[in-house]
């Protein structure tokens, strides 16, 4: 079982609010709905970005098929997340 909470290593979806450097600053984002996405992703219509410095880690993560899926929790160390027909998904995903 995960004793921490992954962090986002990269996300490539550079207009979302919390992305700044292709890094992630949400204080921890959820994955999950119909496939693997990430739910915190906001695209910003003023174009801001948000100036936290901590690195955005997984919190919950919905999609059981995953092999890194633990209890609806990430079991990786680290994720990528990618951008993908206007939303971003997690790219670490491999299916069980
Ligand atoms: S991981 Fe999600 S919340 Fe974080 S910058 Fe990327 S799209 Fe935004
Ligand atoms: S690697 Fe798998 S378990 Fe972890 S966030 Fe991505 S889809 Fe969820």
């Amino acid at each position: 079982m995960a004793t921490a909470m992954p962090v986002i290593s990269t996300c490539e979806v550079s207009s979302c609010f919390y992305n700044a450097g292709k890094m992630c600053h949400a204080p921890a984002i959820n994955v999950g709905s119909d496939h693997a996405l990430c739910d915190a992703f906001m695209a910003d219509s003023k174009g801001r970005h948000s100036a936290r410095k901590d690195v955005g880690m997984v919190g919950a993560c919905h999609i059981e098929e995953c092999k890194f899926n633990d209890a609806m929790t990430c079991s990786a160390s680290a994720i990528v997340v990618l951008g993908h027909s206007g939303h971003a998904d997690c790219g670490t995903y491999q299916h069980r």
